[in-house]
């Protein structure tokens, strides 16, 4: 092999690698690259809001991330709060009763002491008569031995008490500082989790006035997209021919619906052809000029039905079309605002970017 065919192998190789990586890339992104060459400007600039709208930032998710750690963190601070309100309750009880055992032991051991005084003063007394009385000598130093016995174990006793007194207040120290450290734990994570939740509105509220923005220009965007549509500027959604403009808001929505319990499918695009095909099915008097309102089914006059663009779905959910009364509308009327879609007020099942 020459070195010029290497290098050529080598050319060819790496361009191979190239493509397929472009294929990677395109089939990764789907409908969330929103910008198309062949879409009008004000379409792309409609896609463009939407999903700077609808991508969370880096720093968003990490936001979110943290308040739910926080949030859980906050949940073993009360529960802790909670078993150290109890045992400072306990210490404090504890410490009530060492108070009042320590106080009496006391008081008993005061009382004993003057008893062994009084029986030494007795003693002395008594030896101090004359004649001797040997017998009350005897019992005074009985008393005096008795006493000084019952002395020293109620001293014994305040020893205890004392000491039971001690550990009872260095406990009840323990639990308050414990119980007042948790609580200003929790009061300082309740202030940051409120800060924290301030800055997630903050970025919701940036997010929503971008999907504002967008809807300002859906009348623009309806415009423009008439006079140049093909079916090259559609695309599917799961199963669901769309505008390429809505393609990612629309998915987005679908997904959220469905991550709220409310599954969502429908039908987009539709040709010219199917658009009379529904005209006569639907029973409206006449192809081009009745009124949609004036058919069986409301069937917007073929050229001015915003299906044909792809910027208009009929919702389905569970195989059934919207009515005012269902989970779907109801889904829809909260949210769909925010990923850029708004209802025919005349049918429920009918959501578009204009709301035409
Ligand atoms: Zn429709």
């Amino acid at each position: 092999m020459t070195t010029r065919s290497a290098a050529r192998l080598a050319r060819r190789s790496r361009i191979a690698a190239a493509v397929a990586a472009l294929a990677t890339a395109v089939t990764v992104a789907g409908p969330s690259a929103p910008a198309s060459a062949a879409l009008p400007k004000v379409a792309n600039t409609w896609a463009s809001l939407m999903h700077r709208s609808l991508t969370p930032t880096p720093a968003y998710v990490a936001l979110r991330q943290r308040l739910a750690t926080q949030r859980g963190t906050l949940a073993t601070r009360a529960a802790q709060i909670t078993t150290l309100t109890a045992a400072h309750t306990t210490a404090q009880n504890t410490l009530t009763t060492a108070i009042a055992a320590d106080a009496a032991a006391r008081t008993r051991y005061a009382l004993a002491r003057e008893d062994l005084a009084t029986a030494r003063n007795t003693l002395a007394v008594v030896q101090q008569q004359r004649p001797v009385k040997a017998t009350a000598v005897a019992t005074a130093k009985t008393t005096v031995t008795s006493t000084a016995r019952t002395t020293a174990t109620l001293r014994t006793r305040a020893g205890q008490t004392a000491a039971t007194l001690k550990s009872a207040q260095a406990t009840a120290t323990t639990a308050t500082t414990s119980l007042d450290s948790t609580v200003t734990a929790w009061q300082n994570l309740n202030t940051a989790i409120a800060t924290n939740q301030q800055r997630l509105i903050a970025l919701d509220t940036e997010a929503a006035a971008l999907a504002t923005q967008a809807t300002a220009l859906s009348r623009d965007v309806v415009n423009q997209v008439r006079g140049s549509f093909t079916t090259a500027d559609s695309t599917t959604v799961y199963g669901i021919r769309v505008n390429k403009t809505i393609a990612y808001a629309f998915q987005q929505m679908l997904d959220d619906a469905k991550a709220d319990g409310v599954p969502l499918s429908g039908g987009g695009f539709r040709t010219r052809e199917s658009q009379i095909e529904l005209r006569k099915i639907n029973g409206c008097p006449d192809i081009y000029t009745a009124p949609a309102s004036s058919c069986r089914v409301p069937t917007a006059i073929p050229g001015r039905s915003l299906h044909e663009l792809g910027l208009a779905i009929d919702i389905t959910s569970g195989g059934r079309t919207l009515t005012s009364g269902s989970a779907g509308f109801k889904w829809l009327s909260a949210n769909a605002a925010r990923y850029g879609f708004q209802n025919l007020p005349s049918e429920a099942w009918h959501w578009s970017i204009s709301g035409a």
